[in-house]
């Protein structure tokens, strides 16, 4: 695991490139992204001698607890973030001694299957780490129909995750979801306001808004709502839509045409009061502006639903207990932010705020050492971190008679 996660790293520029031209993600994201993978493989290769069971006291003998692998393990993946979704599911997947089937999203195969050149390459032995490139309908669910699978961690649409989870109950198998969000950034009156509405686009239009985490429902103090958004569409203006393999892109093309026609559907389908956008260049690629919307209440639908595209919606809240409710009053729980400068409502706020991933005064809430993953409908199970083993391993425990 090592020399593979060596090898990922030496090959970060080459993976990049791949990425970028198969999904679109600007080069510095996506090459961030084939280093950051390598790390991911890193830590859990670092991370095989410290699962370690333990020994529990009882009469008459020694009591001791195994952490097993379930066996084979069926990985499948998104399109938005292929190569680094991967490195999640796999570096703990083999750290637990199991051996996986890779199934990457159809249309974003190439990076998953070069890294599965270059495990075999690095010496992890043939059929420890398979890819198989399909359709989900057919290697996809044949992960949760076959027996032989222990396992299967998903990662994609809310929809799809609950027919895998309803497939795996047949057989008991195990299953790990990570699934859609509607992340909330709650900006308080008392917070750095010019920092949190520049940094406001890039905590969701990074990916062009295909992001799981993607903030995309900011919730600002009713007293500085307008001074939120006079400081909101510069920085939404100056968000640099780019042909994606140019260096200094920071959002580029959604993924497919289909996508686009789904994104458009939030705003030019349902009409909604669109604040400002930002600009993108004009050409062939399937291009959405950074755009700010502003909905009539919590019920409408770009509101409510995952748009998974540049699309932020901006609503005021009261007080600190309106804020929490809004941010909550949603089926997702994933990820989102907290903006003040009072120790104590970050604490309560952050504790209030049913989510698996918050950050307080910044967007950066996902770290290869942190447990990763949703409440609610986003999600079952924790990825990265040290609870990521656990969800890979069965727990044995022997009973050792002193007679
Ligand atoms: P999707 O659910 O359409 O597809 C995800 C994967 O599942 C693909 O590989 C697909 O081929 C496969 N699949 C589809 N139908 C299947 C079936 N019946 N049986 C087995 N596999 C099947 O999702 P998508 O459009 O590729 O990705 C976007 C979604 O992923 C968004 O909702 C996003 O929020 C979510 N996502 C979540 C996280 C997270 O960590 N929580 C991360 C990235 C993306």
């Amino acid at each position: 695991m090592r020399r593979f996660a060596d090898s990922i790293a030496d090959h970060a520029d080459e993976l990049g490139r791949l990425e970028t031209a198969n999904m679109g993600m600007p080069i510095g994201s996506s090459t961030w992204c084939a280093n950051a993978a390598a790390d991911v493989i890193h830590y859990f290769a670092g991370a095989i001698d410290k699962h370690t069971g333990s020994t529990i006291p009882v009469a008459g003998g020694v009591d001791m607890t195994f952490h097993e692998p379930l066996g084979v393990v069926g990985l499948i993946t998104p399109w938005n973030f292929p190569v680094l979704m991967a490195s999640w599911k796999i570096g703990p997947a083999l750290a637990t001694g199991n051996t996986a089937v890779m199934k990457p999203a159809e249309i974003t195969p190439l990076t998953t299957m070069r890294l599965g050149e270059l495990a075999l390459e690095a010496g992890i032995p043939e059929g420890v780490l398979s890819v198989v490139v399909g359709t989900g309908n057919e290697v996809g669910w044949r992960f949760v129909e076959h027996p032989d699978v222990r396992k299967v961690a998903f990662t994609g649409s809310t929809a799809v995750g609950k027919r895998i989870m309803a497939g795996c109950a047949d057989q008991v198998k195990r299953v790990t979801l990570e699934l859609g969000g509607k992340s909330a950034n709650i900006v308080f009156a008392d917070s750095d306001i010019e920092k949190a509405a520049a940094t406001a686009p890039y905590g969701v239009f990074d990916n062009a808004g295909q992001d799981c985490c993607a903030r995309s429902r900011i919730l600002v103090e009713a007293g500085v709502y307008d001074r939120f958004l006079s400081l909101l569409e510069p920085a939404v203006q100056g968000v640099k839509v780019r042909n994606p393999a140019e260096d200094d892109a920071e959002m580029g093309p959604l993924i497919s045409a289909k996508q686009r026609e789904v994104v458009s559907s939030y705003v030019e389908g349902d009409g909604v009061d669109v604040a400002f956008r930002g600009v993108v260049p004009g050409g062939s690629g399937f291009w959405y502006p950074p755009t700010v919307v502003l909905p009539t209440s919590t019920q409408d639908r770009v509101w409510r639903e995952e748009v998974f595209g540049p699309v932020v919606s901006v609503l005021p809240f009261t007080d600190e207990a309106d804020a929490i409710a809004k941010a909550n009053d949603s089926e997702y729980g994933l990820s989102g932010s907290i903006w003040t400068r009072d120790l104590g409502r970050a604490l309560r706020v952050s504790r209030g705020v049913e989510a698996g991933n918050l950050s307080v005064n910044s967007h950066s809430s996902v770290r290869y050492s942190t447990p990763f993953g949703g409440f609610k409908q986003s999600g079952i199970g924790r990825e990265l971190g040290p609870d990521a083993l656990a969800a890979f391993t069965e727990t044995k425990n022997v009973f050792y008679s002193h007679d």
